[in-house]
């Protein structure tokens, strides 16, 4: 992993227009709260790449990592090993206007950091599970059911009583 870099500062590049470098960087990236769980990169930092243009008048940026997550799966609870991959761009065009002026650079200054955890948030799935077909903690007496096999089931839920209830809700 390259130096570990929070704020980045693109003058130093010295680039001038129509230039542009890739550099290999070091970002801290916080934990987080998704769906009600907490989750965090290894390690705290990612490796990643920013590619960095100096255009006629400001800078186009091109910021790729991956991030291994850790935290627990969001059905089952168990640790759940998920790669997310980021690959987010920013442009910054002074006098361009609002919407061409990026928000994680001021003057020369990039704020990897907070640039780095927003595209994280943006890239990640919309659920964070151990495996695809997770099949999640038994409503009734939360055993986990990847291990507890498709056998598992309560007296309950063999009573006719409530079999006719579960039709209905399968309509
Ligand atoms: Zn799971
Ligand atoms: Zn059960």
């Amino acid at each position: 992993m390259g130096q570990r870099t929070d704020i980045f500062d693109l003058g130093r590049l010295g680039l001038s227009s129509g230039e542009g470098k890739r550099l290999e960087l070091g970002v801290g990236v916080e934990r987080f709260e998704f769906g009600g769980q907490a989750y965090g990169v290894r390690g705290g930092s990612v490796p990643v790449t920013l590619d960095a243009a100096h255009t006629t008048s400001g800078y186009s940026l091109r910021l790729r990592y991956e991030a291994r997550l850790e935290g627990p799966c969001m059905r089952c609870l168990e640790e759940a090993e998920r790669t997310v991959e980021v690959d987010a761009r920013e442009v910054d065009q002074p006098g361009g206007g609002e919407e061409l002026r990026s928000p994680y650079l001021e003057q020369e200054e990039l704020d990897l950091r907070a640039w780095a955890r927003d595209a994280l948030l943006l890239a990640l799935p919309t659920q964070i599970v151990c495996r695809e077909d997770c099949l999640g903690l038994c409503a009734v007496c939360g055993e986990n059911l990847n291990a507890a096999g498709p056998d598992h089931a309560h007296e309950s839920a063999a009573d006719p009583r409530w079999s006719a209830l579960r039709e209905l809700k399968l309509d």
